[in-house]
């Protein structure tokens, strides 16, 4: 899984640049499968309707042709245009974010209850810009959500807020049936692939969800990036050190030449091989494969 050469010429940066790396041919088991019905069509002039941003498209999800055509979508709060520049984000972060639209959280609510959604997942871009954040326009929008859909069961997949517990608890008090923070990948990455971020202050808003706020949490993580099998049980051990009762396990998958390349395909088969050394772990959820996303098949998995 461990392609050294290669990440070793990321890590200390020969003559190659990143963008010039060969990208690896996708193996059979990531060949696209397209499942296109009246449904994508809907959700797709739904969604442009209220001129709302998804992570689905935003990140260029592989999945959103399936998820589209089933009439479910994950939501983007606070613009298009992220503050931070992770090297495996498809999200922009050139140019200003825009100023938070005071309508976003209505539009978002009514959305919601257009599409007849069960189970919503908010997300956002992070606003380090933001003198909150952002949490506001949080708390706001799961405000609006419940007011409109009073059946709805709500995950937030948020930002760690720079670690501001005010931020922080602004929205865990709202209390999100589900409260998801993306762990991403393993520590021995992190400045390379994510240097604003920071693992320790993940795993401390996981923490604080669970066992100050007593909500259910979820996190996950992206392989195939140069990390270990070990690295990847380790964090998983982190993650259940912290109480997090589900996580998701994915194929990293490069979504531009500028952006940091895959350093391996993982097999189906160590994917299964981290489903159960999870589950061995205490995790209640598990979702492991090629195509696992934070949001996939989330309201089967609340
Ligand atoms: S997996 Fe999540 S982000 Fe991807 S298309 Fe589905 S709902 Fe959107």
């Amino acid at each position: 899984m461990f392609r050294q050469g290669l990440l070793y010429s990321v890590l200390y940066g020969n003559s190659q640049s990143v963008a010039s790396m060969r990208i690896q041919r996708k193996p059979d088991w990531l060949k696209l499968r397209l499942s296109g019905t009246a449904h994508f069509a809907s959700t797709k002039k739904l969604i442009a309707g209220y001129g709302l941003n998804t992570v689905c498209r935003s990140a260029q999800c592989p999945n959103l042709h399936e998820c589209w055509s089933s009439g479910t979508a994950t939501f983007l709060l606070l613009g298009d245009t992220c503050t931070r520049s992770c090297r495996f984000c498809a999200v922009t972060s050139a140019g200003f974010p825009p100023a938070p639209d005071p309508g976003e959280p209505q539009k978002i609510a009514e959305a919601v209850r257009k599409m007849k959604l069960s189970h919503v997942v908010l997300t956002s871009v992070t606003r380090d810009d933001l003198a909150d954040g952002g949490s506001g326009a949080w708390a706001a929008t799961i405000g609006a959500v419940r007011v409109e859909n009073p059946e709805v069961t709500i995950e937030c997949l948020i930002p760690d807020f720079e670690g501001r517990y005010s931020a922080l608890r602004k929205v865990m008090s709202t209390r999100p049936e589900l409260l998801n923070h993306n762990i991403e990948t393993v520590p021995a990455l992190y400045s390379l692939v994510r240097p604003q971020a920071d693992y320790a202050r993940s795993l401390e808003v996981l923490r604080m969800a669970k066992h100050e706020y007593g909500l259910g949490t979820k996190s996950g993580l992206m392989v195939g990036m140069g990390e270990t099998e070990r690295q990847v049980q380790e964090v998983l051990d982190d993650l259940s050190a912290v109480g997090c009762d589900h996580v998701t396990i994915g194929q990293y998958l490069q979504p531009s030449l500028q952006h940091f390349p895959v350093q391996s395909y993982v097999t189906p088969g160590a994917f299964d091989d981290y489903r159960r050394y999870a589950l061995a772990s205490g995790f209640a959820r598990v979702q492991s494969g090629p195509y696992v996303r934070s949001s996939y098949y989330a309201a089967e998995n609340v």
